[in-house]
């Protein structure tokens, strides 16, 4: 028995036999070919490459009404990878100039725009070198299968097992209908693969290094999604200890299940709302369902990343016109471009600036960019006279910021007016406090704006200039580090005083440790992940505004982050009696 340690996506714990998946990218056949048969190489290579875009074809078509949103999008881009003329002219003149096989053509030109993605220093751009080697992968198997040498089928066979690979592309993942558990050497959350499996809600693990060398075919596996841990060749100890805490989490699932439409009120009275962060408008209606009380954060980036032709007026329309139709009575909070640093382009110049998350991104991108960002605002209004919907501008820093969105607002609601387009006149404007110059601000920006949502994922990063995305410094992320507390605090009650809506809509409104601690701050909106709504929920359930109130004043005023964190510790016993 031996364990590995990764990067944990979620999904519980599964038990369960491994399968590995060969990679072909690992012993490349490469010789040269005669030159009459030359062209013959080639229709091999692009018989190949038709065979794999049919089998994205048909998965697409096959897709079930409930395939995780970001399935498709997913696909489209393995699909526009496929077609792209710099690995497939490249490779077709490698096989005509040069003689080489198809299967090094194609393999050798990937690894080179594979290592070039690796360069880069922004986490996103470095993540696509994934993509070009999970196609090569898929190249090499089409390949291997014309000649009958395919290694093993990933599609093969019923039995539930834990796949165990280097890498597997999102569409692999999709077909592997019998897959229970994922377990990856490489890593990364941002991958198109991590990302897919966390909305398949199947247990993975991600970044476990040598796991495919190390494990065997039919090898018994115990993989915690949750910890990050593959224990491979269990003892029966282990075994019965995780299929304990296995039928206990399925429990406690269940059990969280009841309160979906349970009204998120305290102990003592204070009604709470729960809202659903979104990236795609196909997630509405399962937010709905999950007992979200509206969309506190559509992050509309999404619409416009990992494509090249950027979405027009009608299109983002037709996207916020179904998130607010899928909430109905429930506000739907769209957040204009926060586009940048963390979250790039494919139409961006690829040269990475020279600190992204200080550079053009959010919405001094926006301004910098009037016809895309009037285009936004009128996409937005138009959707606004189909339910509630309300417009969020990101990492606001300055004042004018917000003067000149609400010059474009004016300017959209002007011109929809005079063509006769419906919108709702009243719709209201608000702005995310993730900058601490805006939280110092805050009563100034509340002034010019209708509510304001705490975006505590930057406001760390910012606050404590801990950069989000790097993982040597991880570990100084700190979520109740005493500035940050207070800087949130003081956003929270600025709110109240002028009696303008405040909720948090980053990471630490989904982490049901810290829901106490925000009520105790007097917070009355969370949006987060709908996967975490239950939990949050259950916390709400069990808090007391009023015996919060004293030990949350205490938390903010420790200058000591120690100190906070004991302080902090004791406060998931007030009302426990155990304080
Ligand atoms: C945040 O910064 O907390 C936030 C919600 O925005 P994003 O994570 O999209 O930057
Ligand atoms: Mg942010």
């Amino acid at each position: 028995m031996f364990s590995l340690h990764g990067t944990p996506l979620g999904g519980g714990i599964v038990i369960g036999r491994a399968r590995k998946l060969a990679s072909q990218l690992r012993d490349v056949q490469r010789y040269r070919i005669a030159p009459d048969a030359v062209e013959q190489e080639v229709v091999r290579l692009e018989t190949a490459l038709a065979r794999i875009s049919l089998s994205l074809e048909e998965l697409l078509d096959s897709l079930p009404g409930d395939a995780p949103a970001e399935a498709r999008p997913l696909i489209e881009i393995e699909q526009m990878l496929l077609a792209d003329p710099m690995l497939i002219d490249t490779a077709r003149s490698a096989i005509r100039d040069h003689y080489w096989n198809a299967e090094w053509a194609f393999a050798s030109n990937a690894q080179v725009l594979a290592e070039q993605f690796d360069q880069f220093e922004d986490e996103y751009l470095r993540e696509r070198s994934r993509d070009v080697r999970q196609l090569a992968e898929k190249v090499l198997k089409a390949l291997a299968q014309d000649r009958g040498q395919a290694k093993k089928s990933v599609r093969e066979g019923a039995e539930p097992l834990i796949f165990v690979a280097e890498d597997i592309a999102p569409a692999d993942m999709l077909s592997l209908k019998n897959a229970i558990g994922f377990a990856l050497d490489l890593g990364g959350t941002t991958s198109h693969s991590a990302i897919l499996a966390r909305s398949m809600n199947v247990p993975a693990v991600v970044g476990l290094h040598h796991a495919s060398d190390l494990i065997q075919d039919e090898d018994w596996l115990v993989l915690d999604g949750d910890e990050g841990v593959l224990i491979v060749a269990p003892d029966e100890t282990i075994l019965q200890q995780y299929r304990h805490r296995q039928a206990a989490g399925a429990l406690e699932t269940e059990k969280l299940k009841r309160l979906i439409h349970v009204a998120a009120v305290t102990l003592d009275g204070h009604e709470i709302r729960l809202l659903a962060n979104i990236e795609m408008p196909e997630e509405a209606a399962p937010a709905a369902a999950a007992g979200a009380q509206g969309v506190g954060l559509f992050r509309s980036e999404f619409l416009f990343m990992n494509r090249r032709e950027l979405p027009d007026e009608d299109e983002q329309f037709e996207a916020y016109r179904k998130a607010v139709q899928a909430m109905g009575d429930h506000h739907v909070t769209v957040r204009t471009l926060d586009i940048g640093a963390d979250k790039a382009l494919e139409t961006q110049p690829a040269v990475v600036p020279p600190n992204p998350a200080l550079g053009l991104r959010a919405i001094r991108y926006s301004l910098s960019q009037p016809d895309m960002f009037l285009a936004q605002l009128r996409a937005m209004l138009r959707a606004s006279a189909y339910g509630h919907l309300q417009i969020l501008v990101p990492m606001i820093s300055h004042l004018r910021e917000i003067t000149e969105t609400r010059r474009y607002l004016e300017l959209a609601k002007a011109q929809l007016r005079a063509e006769g387009t419906p919108f709702d006149e009243g719709i209201a404007l608000g702005g995310m406090i993730e900058i601490p110059a805006a939280a110092l601000m805050i009563d100034a920006f509340l002034k010019k704006l209708d509510f304001v949502s705490i975006g505590t994922n930057d406001l760390i990063q910012y606050t404590l200039a801990i950069d989000r995305t790097d993982r040597e410094v991880a570990s100084l992320y700190d979520p109740i580090h005493p500035a940050v507390l207070r800087l949130i605090a003081s956003t929270i009650q600025a709110g109240k005083r002028v009696g303008k809506p405040v909720s948090v809509c980053g990471e630490m409104a989904g982490d049901p440790h810290l829901t106490r601690l925000l009520i105790g701050m007097g917070l009355t909106e969370f949006s987060m992940h709908p996967a975490s709504l239950l939990r949050v929920k259950q916390e709400v359930l069990l808090a007391d505004v009023g015996q919060l109130a004293a030990p949350v004043r205490k938390i903010l005023s420790a200058d000591d982050p120690d100190k906070v964190h004991q302080l902090f510790d004791r406060l998931a016993r007030v009302g426990s009696g155990a304080a």
